[in-house]
C-alpha cells in the first residue's frame, strides 16, 4: 500500500472491575446467571429513582488516566445520550460528553526498533447497554439487562495510528497496562474489551485526512488487524477507480474476513446531548489525583526498564516477559530461587510458553510453579544435569508437578560429572573410531565434536560435555606421542 497513507484512529470500551454497577448497587458479576436477574428500578430506568455514581468506577478511571499519561479532570460531568432501541431501558445512556475524567495523554509502542508513540484524545466514563439476544426463525428479539449500567471507560485515540499493526501493538499496550491496573479483566471474547476502528486513506505523503469508515464488532486482536487491514484494501480499491470513500459504520464478520455498510452518516443519529439533571459534577480534589498518583503499580514499561537495568535482560526478551503482569510475576518469582536470569527468560519463553499455548493454560494455571522452574535452573547451573537432559526433566514436571530433583533421582537423570566413569566410555569410543583420531592428529581438529557426540550418545546425554572434551583431548594429545 505504497500509493495510500492509512491514518487510523481507535476507540476502546473497557469494562472497569467493580462489583456492583455505574449508578445502582446491582452485582456486575452476572455471567453465565439468569437473564434479567441482576436488575433493579435504577438500571431498568424506572421512573422516580435517582443514581449514585459508583465510587469505585470513579476510581479506576482516575488511575488508568493516570497511567497512560493523561490529565484527571478535577471537575467532569455526565451527559445524557438519547437514542431509541430496546437494549436501552431509559432510551438514553448516561455517557460524559462535553466535560470527560481524562483528557490527553498517550501510549508508547515500539514498532521494528523505533518508539511511537500514539496520543490519546480522551478518556470517558458511561454506563452499558443491555444485550439483545435474537431468536432464530423466531421473528423477535430478547433482551438481557444483566450487563445494563456497567460502567465502562472509553479511550479514545487521535487518528496517529498507520498501520494494522501498530493498531494491535496499541491495543496490547493498552490491555497490558488495564491489567497491571487491575482494571478491567479485559476479555476481549466476552466483551470486557471492546474496540472500534476509524480507518481512512490519504495520498502518500499528504497530510489531508481522507473521510473515514468507523469498524465495529472486533472480538480479538487478530479480528482488529485483519478488519483494519481488509478496510485499508477496500478503500484503495475504491479510490483507484476514482470513487469516493463514503462516511459510515460498517460491520466485520469475522467469518467471511469483510466489512459490511451497517449506517451511512446520512442515518446518524443526533444524540441530543444535554447535562444529565440527576447527578452532581464528578468533583476529584487535587490532592486525591496526587494520592492516586503515588499509589499506582509500577506499568509494564517501567518494569520493562527495570528488568533490562537490574539483570541484564534485551529489550526484546523483557518486553516479553512483561507484557503480561503475570507472566513478569513469574519471571522475578522464580529468579528468587535461582539467579540466572538469562537462562530463565529462555525457559520461560521457549519451553513454559510453548506448553502452556498448546494447552491453552494461562500462567497463573501452570502445573510448573516458578520456585520448581528455579530448581531446575539451580541443577543445570551446578552440572547436576546437562541442558538437554533438563528439557526431558521438565516435560516431566509439567505432567506430574513434581520437583524436578525427585524425577532426576527417580529416573537415574544426573549428569555424570565423575571422571574415572567417562574415562571408560571416552576409551571406548576412541577405539572404535581410529579414523577420526588420525583427523585430528592430522590437525583435523574439529573431529571432536563428532567424538563428545558419541560419548554423549554412549551415555543417553547424561555425560559432562565439557568434561568429556577435555578427557578427549588429553587423550587424543598424549596417545600417539
Ligand atoms: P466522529 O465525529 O465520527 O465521532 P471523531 O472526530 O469524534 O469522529 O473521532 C472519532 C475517532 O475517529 C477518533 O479515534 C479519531 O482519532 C478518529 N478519526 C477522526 N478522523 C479520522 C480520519 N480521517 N481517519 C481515521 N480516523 C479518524
Ligand atoms: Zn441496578
Ligand atoms: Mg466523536
Amino acid at each position: 500500500m505504497t500509493r495510500y497513507q492509512p491514518v487510523i484512529g481507535l476507540e476502546t470500551h473497557v469494562q472497569l472491575s467493580t462489583r456492583s454497577k455505574l449508578f445502582c448497587g446491582c452485582s456486575t458479576d452476572y455471567s453465565g446467571q439468569e437473564p434479567n436477574s441482576f436488575v433493579c428500578a435504577v438500571c431498568l430506568g424506572l421512573p422516580g429513582v435517582l443514581p449514585v455514581l459508583n465510587a469505585e468506577a470513579l476510581k479506576i478511571s482516575v488511575r488508568t488516566v493516570l497511567a497512560v499519561n493523561g490529565t484527571v479532570s478535577e471537575d467532569s460531568r455526565f451527559d445524557r445520550k438519547q437514542y431509541f432501541y430496546p437494549d436501552l431501558p431509559k432510551a438514553y445512556q448516561i455517557s460524559q460528553f462535553e466535560h470527560p475524567i481524562g483528557l490527553g495523554g498517550h501510549i508508547d509502542v515500539e514498532l521494528d526498533g523505533a518508539v511511537r508513540r500514539i496520543e490519546i484524545t480522551r478518556l470517558h466514563m458511561e454506563e452499558d447497554a443491555g444485550k439483545l439476544v435474537h431468536v432464530e426463525d423466531g421473528g423477535h428479539s430478547l433482551v438481557d439487562y444483566n450487563r445494563c449500567s456497567v460502567p465502562l471507560l472509553e479511550i479514545v485515540t487521535e487518528p496517529d495510528i498507520r498501520s494494522p499493526e501498530e493498531a494491535r501493538l496499541y491495543l496490547q499496550k493498552l490491555k497490558s497496562i488495564l491489567e497491571y491496573l487491575g482494571a478491567s479483566d479485559c476479555n476481549m471474547e466476552e466483551g470486557s474489551l471492546r474496540c472500534d476502528a476509524n480507518v481512512s486513506l490519504m495520498p502518500a505523503g499528504s497530510s489531508l485526512y481522507g473521510s473515514k469508515a468507523e469498524i465495529k464488532n472486533m472480538n480479538s486482536f487478530k479480528a482488529v488487524s485483519r478488519a483494519i487491514q481488509y478496510e485499508i484494501e477496500r478503500q484503495a480499491e475504491l479510490l483507484d477507480r476514482g470513487e469516493k470513500v463514503v462516511q459510515e459504520t460498517r460491520l466485520w464478520d469475522d467469518s467471511s474476513g469483510r466489512t459490511s455498510s451497517m449506517r451511512s452518516k446520512e442515518d446518524a443519529h443526533d444524540y441530543r446531548y444535554f447535562p444529565e439533571p440527576d447527578l452532581p459534577p464528578v468533583r476529584v480534589e487535587a490532592r486525591e489525583i496526587e494520592q492516586a498518583w503515588q499509589d499506582l503499580p509500577e506499568l509494564p514499561d517501567a518494569r520493562r526498564q527495570r528488568l533490562i537495568n537490574d539483570h541484564g535482560l534485551s529489550g526484546y526478551d523483557a518486553g516479553v516477559l512483561t507484557a503480561q503482569k503475570a507472566i513478569a510475576d513469574y519471571f522475578e518469582a522464580a529468579l528468587q530461587v535461582q539467579p540466572n536470569s538469562k537462562s530463565l527468560s529462555n525457559w520461560i519463553q521457549s519451553e513454559l510458553l510453548g506448553y502452556l499455548n498448546r494447552d491453552g493454560l494461562d500462567i497463573e494455571d501452570s502445573p510448573v510453579s516458578p520456585g520448581s522452574l528455579g530448581e531446575l535452573i539451580q541443577l543445570i547451573d551446578s552440572g547436576k544435569i546437562s541442558g538437554k537432559i533438563a528439557k526431558e526433566v521438565f516435560a516431566g514436571m509439567y505432567q506430574t508437578r513434581r520437583p524436578p530433583a525427585e524425577i532426576v533421582r527417580e529416573k537415574g537423570l544426573e549428569q555424570i560429572s565423575d571422571e574415572s566413569a567417562l574415562e571408560a566410555v571416552v576409551a571406548s569410543v576412541l577405539e572404535a573410531h581410529p579414523e577420526q583420531i588420525e583427523s585430528y592428529r592430522g590437525g583435523k581438529t574439529k573431529v571432536i565434536g563428532f567424538l563428545v557426540g558419541q560419548v554423549m550418545k554412549e551415555t543417553r546425554g547424561q555425560a559432562n560435555p565439557g568434561l568429556v572434551n577435555q578427557l578427549l583431548k588429553k587423550k587424543l594429545g598424549s596417545g600417539g606421542a
